[in-house]
């Protein structure tokens, strides 16, 4: 099949991506960064894909969109075809436009990247699915056929929300059990408003909703209700609780006042940007305003912390990070955009002592170098003797990672087996874990992970509980 004339454009059109606002007028709110991309803008920059025979796009995209066909269909103006190709793989496309690292998911693997820069894929799935609520296009996943069977998932983040998403337009009864107030796990309350609005979340619940799926909010499974009455309350269960348990950092003073945990600072954040009270918020803990910050770590909750205390209004903001930039596990785009706003990073460095008398007033670190990789293949680090220096911090912020929670101990359910890891232990195929019937996706089988795989998940395993329930009706009808 030829290329299409209205394609290929890549060889006179330069890569343009939706307008940046600049970094003095965006760090004054938490609003998005980008701007949304004009109808012009983003069937031009469609046009520039090549059509390749062998997408790797969609290969290096954890969903497999079908990339090229909804690119040209954007080039060619037909949008509502667009987002439904767009749709039928993946159940949030504006979110993964907007959050997924494209750098080194599918634009980073478009082939035209070497001599002209990818196709801005991310932006145009984004623009898609935004013009299609636009329009009315988005309708909910409402069921042709009704079943009577029922599946309960715990945790209404991506991961359990595709799933439940999946299951309810197969037409199971779906119940989404979650411990905070509002739906979308980390995308709601731990990914920040200029990342993802708000908004976008919200009315992706509404539509859950009006599919006909219920919501269980401030539902803590294992304290509100038992792990045991649950299962007894649904044909399967779906466990998709994410990761939780922050990695700490020890050492003289890490006891004083002003030292939080990076979801703490985000979750405050991202509560106070939606009209909560909070009142560690209100008396000062967890607002960086007009204090100097260090954040002490190199991924993306790192990033996002940086980031939300610029917005604050910090009088300064550090990152100080063991290893370089280049070995660092967050977005090279991301840094950019906090190098922009006004953070200053110390690579290679680690702390060794918080200071001050009850409340931490300053963070002591020692400078790294980096040695010979270690057994996970990253360059290891050392300290270099006599180094050590001091950081003024008023507010010192732990963006360590994550590990998973005690679920055996939480649920009351020493047979669901756990990894080495901590995370859930399931059959790789059919994404079931050692209990019948109880199945396991996203970041709490992964460990921390991505927004889009925690999607593909979720999708998958909702696929393998569709085929258990049909397995149980089968053995059923049998038996009679
Ligand atoms: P989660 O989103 O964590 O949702 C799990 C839900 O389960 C939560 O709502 C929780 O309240 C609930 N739950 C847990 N235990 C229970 C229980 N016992 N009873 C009831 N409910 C329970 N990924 C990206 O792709 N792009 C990004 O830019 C990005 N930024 C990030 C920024 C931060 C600060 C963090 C922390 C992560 C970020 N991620 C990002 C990673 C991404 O958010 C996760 O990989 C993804 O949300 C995992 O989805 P999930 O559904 O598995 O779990
Ligand atoms: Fe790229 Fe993520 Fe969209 Fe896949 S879901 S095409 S990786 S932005
Ligand atoms: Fe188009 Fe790039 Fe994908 Fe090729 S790899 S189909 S050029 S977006």
């Amino acid at each position: 099949m030829s290329v299409p004339e209205r394609m290929l454009q890549f060889v006179r059109l330069r890569q343009q991506l939706p307008e940046r606002r600049a970094a003095a007028e965006r760090t004054d709110d938490f609003d998005e960064i980008y701007r949304d991309f004009a109808a012009t803008g983003a069937a031009a920059q469609a046009s520039r894909c090549s059509q390749c025979g062998v997408p790797f796009c969609a290969v290096h995209c954890p969903l497999g969109n079908n990339i090229p066909d909804w690119l040209k269909l954007t080039a060619e103006g037909r949008l509502q075809e667009a987002y439904e190709i767009s749709s039928a793989t993946n159940n949030f496309p504006e979110i993964c436009g907007r959050i997924c690292p494209q750098d080194r998911l599918c634009e980073g693997n478009c082939v035209i990247e070497k001599g002209f820069d990818a196709v801005t894929i991310g932006a145009v799935e984004r623009f898609i699915t935004d013009t299609a609520f636009a329009r009315g296009w988005v309708k909910p996943a409402r069921p042709v056929r009704e079943r009577s069977a029922s599946v309960g998932i715990i945790g209404a983040g991506p991961g359990g929300l595709a799933a439940a998403e999946q299951l309810r337009r197969r037409g199971y009864q779906v119940t989404v059990y979650d411990r905070h107030d509002r739906v979308g796990g980390l995308l709601i309350y731990g990914i920040p408003n200029f990342k993802l609005e708000k908004p976008i979340v919200l009315r992706r619940w509404k539509l859950l909703e009006e599919a006909g799926i219920r919501f269980e909010l401030g539902c803590a499974v294992g304290q509100g209700i038992s792990f045991a009455a649950l299962r007894a309350r649904h044909d399967a269960v779906l466990i998709a609780s994410g990761v939780y348990r922050a990695r700490d950092i020890g050492g003289p003073g890490a006891g004083l006042a002003g030292i939080v945990p990076a979801l703490d600072y985000l979750f405050a954040s991202n509560r106070m940007g939606l009209g909560d009270r909070v009142p560690d918020f209100d008396s000062g803990l967890l607002d960086a305003r007009g204090k100097h910050v260090v954040v002490i770590g190199g991924g993306d909750t790192a990033m996002d912390c940086v980031r939300t205390a610029v917005r604050q209004g910090a009088a300064s903001v550090k990152c100080l990070y063991r290893r370089d930039r280049a070995n660092m596990p967050g977005s090279m785009r991301e840094v950019k955009n906090a190098e922009e706003e006004g953070v200053e990073f110390v690579w290679l460095a680690a702390p060794e002592a918080f200071l001050g008398d009850g409340t931490v007033d300053g963070v002591r670190a020692v400078r790294m170098h980096l040695g010979l990789p270690d057994p996970s293949g990253r360059d290891a680090v050392e300290p270099i003797e006599g180094s050590h220096f001091a950081l003024p911090a008023d507010l010192a912020i732990k963006a360590l990672g994550f590990d998973p929670e005690d679920l055996p101990g939480m649920f009351g359910e020493p047979a669901l087996e756990m990894t080495r890891w901590g995370t859930v232990k399931v059959n790789q195929r059919t994404f079931e874990t050692t209990l019948p019937g109880v199945f396991a996706a996203g970041d709490i089988v992964r460990g921390a992970s991505l927004v889009v795989w925690a999607i593909r998940d979720g999708r998958d395993a909702a696929e393998q509980i569709h085929q258990h329930l049909e397995r149980q009706v089968t053995l059923a009808v049998a038996a009679e």
